[in-house]
């Protein structure tokens, strides 16, 4: 294909004009990969190098690159209707059957569906259906909303607020009131906080099933379950951000499947269209839908344009088809036991792995090293060799995690495992020859 700058130019341009989401403000040399095409677990830069993509692009590409039918069933919708708005009472065929679909998957009694354009939206739009629920119930002192540490809920104001990992909240210098936060897994802080504010202020409740951005932490048996028991008790709701964990990720469609235990709101996004549209949404019980309905004679004040995007809300049925027709939940399960089992087998190789953990295709590799990070230049390392993977050192941590797409075979995954082993050896080499 004939370009119209070079591949040096673009990264000038790059460097001048694109202000990248959640990275370094200076880079050397512009951006280390330019890709240009997907396929599979596979991502190709402008350079023709060849990638596993180890992340799924941000625990997002659930499918894998490349299915073009989810380009068609974009083109079709756009044809047809490219959007319309669901304000008031308007609505559109491919947003009542995602949101039909979504209450046949979800957990429970989760059945109704307010639509967003991702995480963030869906985070910040919990919080103010929640918060509204006390209103309408007349409880108007429960504002509060308890998160935990380490915990990650995204960017806009209201779910950088709940976002556990201190170097979101204190990138502005003001962030929203209300938001407190209890240890990542301590069941008694949670009661503590609860019981020294005063249960009646508090509305709501908010944890990933797995912490994916803080360093894939898995909660211990019985927390969730405690946890839901709390909340029950001081009539706190309880909200799960499923926004990383949906969609087959951990190896159960939805995570909290795992601890049998079911929220009164739940956020999703990401795997709902494997990246390819921009979606999220947030479901509520049956039951908060019945007092919503029952209770306010007013509007919901709350809507974003994008709510319920036909385009978008295509694409997700489709994935959603994908998904189911190809078994990918299953294949997530059985890679996933792979996948920890290899890391397993590192943290048995090297002294300085210190953990291996994970559930489904969502793992990690925590770092200890004299004090060293080295996650990051490992992260470096397997880039160089065909692995994209990503370091957590918030917190003082020092993780590599892993999240591939839910379709990858036994032989990529065994590619995946050989990369990584290459990358730790050589930086295990480098930090032996003093020049890390
Ligand atoms: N919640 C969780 C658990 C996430 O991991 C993320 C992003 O990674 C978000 C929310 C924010 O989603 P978005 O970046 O689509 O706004």
């Amino acid at each position: 294909m004939k370009r119209d700058y070079s591949v040096e130019e673009l990264k000038v341009l790059d460097q001048k004009h694109f202000l990248h989401p959640t990275s370094p403000v200076k880079t050397e040399n512009g951006p280390a990969f330019i890709f240009t095409e997907g396929k599979g677990v596979y991502l190709y830069d402008i350079t023709g190098k060849k990638v596993i993509d180890g992340m799924s692009s941000l625990w997002n590409v659930n499918i894998g690159h490349g299915r073009t039918e989810l380009g068609e069933v974009a083109k079709e919708q756009m044809d047809k209707l490219a959007f319309s708005s669901c304000f008031a009472t308007f609505s559109n065929e491919p947003a009542i059957l995602l949101a039909k679909k979504l209450a046949e998957l979800a957990p429970g009694d989760l059945n109704t569906t307010f639509f967003t354009s991702g995480g963030s939206e869906s985070n910040d739009s919990a919080y103010k259906l929640a918060r509204h629920y006390w209103i309408l119930k007349g409880e108007i002192s429960r504002k509060k909303i308890i998160s935990r540490s380490k915990s990650y809920h995204g960017v806009a104001i209201g779910a950088t607020s709940a976002t556990g990992l201190k170097g979101f909240r204190d990138f502005t210098n003001s962030n929203a009131p209300d938001f407190l936060f209890v240890d990542h897994f301590s069941i008694r802080a949670l009661r503590d906080l609860i019981e020294t504010e005063g249960p009646e202020t508090i509305a709501a409740f908010i944890t990933e099933p797995v912490q994916g951005a803080g360093g894939v932490h898995v909660a211990p048996d019985n927390y969730f379950k405690e946890i839901r028991e709390i909340c029950n008790e001081y009539g706190i709701l309880m909200i799960t951000d499923e926004v990383i964990t949906g969609f087959g990720r951990t190896g159960k469609f939805f995570a909290m499947e795992h601890f049998n235990v079911v929220p009164d709101m739940m956020c999703f996004a990401k795997g709902v269209t494997s990246g390819y549209a921009q979606l999220g949404g947030v479901m509520i019980s049956e039951k908060i839908r019945q007092e919503f309905s029952e209770l306010s004679e007013g509007t919901i004040l709350h809507g974003y344009t994008y709510s319920g995007h036909p385009m978008a809300c295509a694409v997700g049925l489709k994935n959603i088809e994908i998904i189911e027709k190809d078994n990918l939940v299953a294949n997530s399960e059985i890679r996933g036991q792979e996948l920890l089992a290899g890391l397993k087998v590192l943290q048995a190789k090297y002294p300085f792995i210190v953990d291996a953990r994970g559930l489904g295709l969502m793992a990690g590799i925590e770092i200890s090293y004299d004090g060293r990070l080295l996650a990051p230049q490992i992260v470096t390392e397997a880039a160089k060799l065909g692995l994209i993977c990503r370091s957590v050192v918030l917190e003082a941590q020092d993780i590599v995690v892993f999240s591939p797409p839910l379709s990858i075979s036994q032989k990529e995954l065994r590619d995946l495992l050989d990369i990584l082993e290459q990358a730790i050896q050589e930086v295990e080499n480098q930090v032996l020859a003093n020049k890390l």
